[in-house]
């Protein structure tokens, strides 16, 4: 038996079994190895039947001198009996519905029984304890000791998890150590078979945590040396050199109707020089929503433009990218851009504002008559070619899957430098593990004209007051959202809760006034063409399902309501308050809810007082864990790592040590293994 060996090929396991296994992603023999215990209980506590107390966690030892079963018809319940004795004294052991003990434990053989004291009309008993049968010379594995509790799943129990690992435990002894030795020793780190049999089966807490740092380490260490690789290896694929033109620069800066701040100067510099060398660029700009990422990203579009290549520019919905469109035409309208949009529904040429033939501007893109194409995902679908793409932009990048990013960014001969961007704030700790292969530029602080969104929770009974301040902004000329959670599973039902909320309220509390409806379920056009009221101020107040969360950006709009806000978490909360306040005027976000939980309060009342995108990822990060946050939980990363990327002090150690390894053995063709490990290791996964 080796660690790839198949489960079906165990002895032990049937394939009910087997089928059960599969669907926890258990498939070899090494799966089940590393299989690890959510926790330990504590039966350690070998006590005397005598010294019983109600109330004790022990364990007993003895022999059963007689079992029975009695069965309870009106409660529909059967009850196994069991009288233990050791050499003080006898206590009675109870089970419900587990009739096979009355066979299984009816031996001479010594047995073991851990559970529960409790006190029933009789005197003492053992409620539901964990029994094991001592065979002699045999380790205890469910009793009289630190007890591993396994993640189960419905038909495997921690006992069958127990059973099994404890008969492959001996293979460990052949495993090869993946580690350096150096690295181990530096660290004081266990070794692979030690770990693998401490994390299983301790003698102590001691044993246990020991084993543990060692797999902690082990996974963020795997994590950091991929990305460091990958991170290396783009040094040795060629990308344009993008010379930067600092004259045309200045002038494009100081055309700007305000001061870029210092966060946005600096990025932009970072971009620009990233995109002088003679490699693909891959760098993320992360900032806050309404920091201003869009005019750094023209930035390096003008300077690409300038140098003769083409840019791409990929947002994730179309009406993003429709607005990404507009804002950037104007932006770039004395520049040589020309400028095309290109969706599954639009294709468009800045110059003459109608929808064009869609041969005919892949034809232009491929002379190159078009350099700056905004678009989707399509433009990767549609398999456009381009003459000289020099940079790709993604922006909200981590709303493309990995498969989609791959993709749209593979084109041609020379690499094209890769300018990702997200308002996802994500604290240090968690980006250097899951973008530990990119550059990071940050906009730390926001354009100087923006006032704090005055948030405020709203308690059901201040729902009309709410409404009324809603109609006050209205009337001096000001827009709202309000933005309600889905909750209904089907888009049939969905679509049908919107327009139910739409009716309430236009011909409720918004009669007077020109309200609009958003949701998934309109075709893009239709969106496009409510977003373009919103935007001409056609709309006074939009409702919409949470499809407005990404980048639109109505400067007018003052008011974000958010009906339901305790269905929403931290980051998005922010990402919809993030709607408003895009210009000078006083915004305001309402959170409506009608839990008073001190947990949804306690979640709220962080969002109503803080407006920063970075300190409310870090709050999420301690409440929820990363793996809530923002859906790290599907990226792969073993659990164990995942509980520890808030640490970012034991980051950096790691991260630094892998480095160094890199900096000796820049392929890894020493330690074939780590490096056919590593090269699995799913990188920039996919967040919601
Ligand atoms: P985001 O980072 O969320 O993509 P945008 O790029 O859409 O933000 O910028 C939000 C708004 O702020 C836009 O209307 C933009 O013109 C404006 N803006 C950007 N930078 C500045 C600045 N330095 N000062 C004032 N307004 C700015
Ligand atoms: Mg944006």
């Amino acid at each position: 038996m080796i660690p790839s060996t198949p489960i079906e090929n165990i002895k032990r396991i049937g394939p009910a079994y087997t089928k059960r296994l599969k669907k926890m992603g258990i498939k070899e023999v090494g799966d089940l190895l590393f299989h690890f215990p959510s926790r330990y209980q504590d039966f350690t506590n070998i006590v005397k039947i005598k010294d019983l107390q109600k109330g004790d966690e022990v364990t007993v030892q003895g022999h059963v001198t007689h079992i029975n079963q009695r069965n309870l018809y009106k409660r529909g319940l059967k009850i196994v009996e069991a009288y233990i004795e050791d050499d003080t004294d006898t206590i009675k052991a109870v089970w419900f519905n587990q009739t096979y003990l009355t066979t299984t434990l009816d031996t001479k053989k010594t047995v073991m029984l851990s559970g529960k004291v409790g006190l029933g009309k009789d005197g003492l008993y053992l409620q539901n304890p964990i029994y094991e049968i001592k065979n002699l010379g045999e380790m205890s594995v469910h009793t009289g000791r630190l007890i591993p509790i396994y993640p189960e799943t419905s038909g495997v129990s921690s006992r069958w998890f127990r059973y099994i690992i404890s008969k492959l435990l001996p293979i460990v002894e052949s495993l090869e150590e993946q580690l350096p030795k150096n690295i181990l020793k530096q660290n004081n780190l266990l070794g692979i078979g030690d770990a693998l049999q401490k994390i299983h089966f301790p003698k102590n807490t001691e044993e246990a945590e020991k084993a543990r740092d060692r797999f902690v380490f082990e996974n963020i260490f795997d994590i950091q040396l991929a990305a460091l690789k990958k991170k290396r290896e783009l040094k040795d694929l060629a990308s344009p050199t993008i010379k930067t033109n600092i004259e045309l620069t200045k002038k494009f800066v100081n055309s700007l109707p305000f001061q870029l701040t210092d966060s946005q100067k600096k990025s932009a510099w970072q971009i620009l020089k990233d995109m002088e060398r003679n490699f693909p660029m891959n760098r993320l700009l992360e900032g806050d929503v309404g920091s201003g990422k869009t005019v750094v990203s023209a930035i390096a579009t003008l300077n690409a433009i300038d140098a003769g290549y083409q840019v791409a520019f990929m947002a994730p919905t179309e009406i993003l990218a429709t607005q990404h469109f507009k804002n950037l035409s104007e932006l770039l309208k004395d520049t040589n851009a020309n400028i095309a949009l290109f969706t599954r529904g639009q294709r468009r040429l800045s110059h003459i504002n109608k929808n064009i033939n869609k041969e005919k501007l892949k034809a232009q893109i491929k002379e190159g008559a078009v350099n700056f194409i905004i678009g989707t995902h399509t433009l990767a679908q549609e398999g456009v070619e381009f003459k000289k793409l020099g940079l790709v932009i993604l922006d909200e990048q981590h709303r493309f899957g990995v498969k989609q990013r791959a993709s749209l960014v593979r084109r041609g001969k020379k690499n094209p430098h890769l300018l990702s961007m997200t308002a996802t704030p994500i604290p240090r700790s968690l980006a250097l593990t899951i973008y530990g292969d990119l550059d990071i530029s940050l906009l730390k602080e926001m354009p100087h004209n923006r006032k704090t969104i005055i948030t405020n929770i709203v308690p059901p009974e201040k729902r009309l007051k709410a409404y009324n301040f809603i109609k006050k902004e209205l009337d001096s000329g000001h827009q709202a959202f309000v933005v309600f959670p889905l909750v209904e599973e089907s888009k049939i039902l969905e679509l049908k809760s919107a327009k139910a909320e739409y009716e309430k309220l236009k011909e409720g509390p918004f009669k007077k006034y020109r309200v609009g409806l958003l949701h998934g379920r309109l075709k893009t056009k239709e969106k496009e063409e409510i977003m373009t009221q919103m935007e001409e101020g056609k709309i006074d107040i939009l409702i919409s399902t949470s499809v407005v969360e990404v980048g639109i950006d109505i400067p007018n709009a003052t008011i974000m309501m958010i009906d339901g806000a305790d269905r929403f978490g931290l980051a998005q909360l922010h990402q919809f308050r993030g709607r408003v306040g895009r210009a000078q005027h006083q915004s305001y976000a309402f959170l409506l809810t009608d839990s008073s939980g001190g947990s949804v309060m306690r979640r709220l009342k962080i969002i109503e007082k803080t407006q920063s995108g970075f300190e409310l990822a870090q709050y999420d990060l301690k409440l929820r864990g990363p793996g809530e946050m923002y859906g790290v939980r599907q990226s792969g990363i073993p659990d164990i790592a995942m509980q520890n990327l808030g640490n970012i002090e034991l980051i950096e150690k790691i991260r630094e040590q892998a480095d160094k390894l890199l900096e000796e053995n820049p392929t890894l063709e020493k330690y074939p293994q780590l490096k056919q490990k590593i090269e699995s290791i799913q990188l920039n996964v996919h967040l919601e």
